[in-house]
């Protein structure tokens, strides 16, 4: 893939207002992609401190996903190494219980473009529940811990992953087999693409 084609592809997002109306925060799409990346990681959409910063992942969410990848942080920010193609490229606003969803018009209008423009092999982490619907046809039947303990059904392609969110603790601390056996399998995945 061409470097101006990606480049040209990054400038058109960054100028998209298709659902400005709907963000209490204004436009400010958050993305990184380069033609080499062989790591694809979809999460859910930049929360209040991403959308100030302008940095992807860079909060507490981010330094714990860099954790569990074994990513340091001038690989995870390196686009030639690292796509970050979030379900929502704008901060979505917050509700009562926390920030609200991706809005659901940026995943069709733009995933298609950015993944064509990245290795075909490639590994893709669906980080929370969002992207695995997107990704995984029978995601939408199945809880999060199922679709994670599942994860080996995906490979070599998608791994699915919780949300690193402060609610990841609790959830890894239920569930232990997530630090014995995904954790070990995704930072040998991701060292394999170096
Ligand atoms: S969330 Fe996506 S579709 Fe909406 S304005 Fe931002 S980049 Fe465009």
């Amino acid at each position: 893939m061409s470097r101006d084609g990606i480049d040209a592809l990054l400038r058109d997002i960054r100028a998209c207002t298709i659902c400005a109306a709907h963000l209490p925060a204004g436009s400010r799409p958050i993305v990184q992609a380069g033609t080499g990346a062989q790591i694809v990681i979809i999460g859910q959409a930049p929360g209040a401190r991403v959308h100030e910063s302008g940095n992807p992942w860079d909060d507490a969410s981010g330094a714990r996903l860099r954790e569990w990848t074994g990513l340091p942080s001038e690989r995870f920010y390196d686009p030639a190494q690292v796509a970050l193609v979030p379900m929502g490229f704008c901060y979505p606003g917050t509700g009562s219980s926390g920030d609200l969803p991706p809005r659901p018009e940026c995943a069709p209008a733009w995933h298609d473009k950015v993944l064509a423009m990245v290795p075909a092999r490639r590994l893709t982490l669906l980080v929370g529940s969002y992207a695995q619907v997107r990704y995984l046809p029978e995601a939408r039947r199945q809880s999060l811990t199922t679709r994670v303990a599942g994860f080996r059904a995906h490979l070599p392609a998608f791994l699915p992953l919780p949300h690193p969110s402060w609610r990841s603790t609790g959830w890894m601390a239920r569930n232990a087999w997530f630090e014995a056996d995904v954790l070990p399998v995704l930072r040998h995945l991701v060292a394999q693409t170096r």
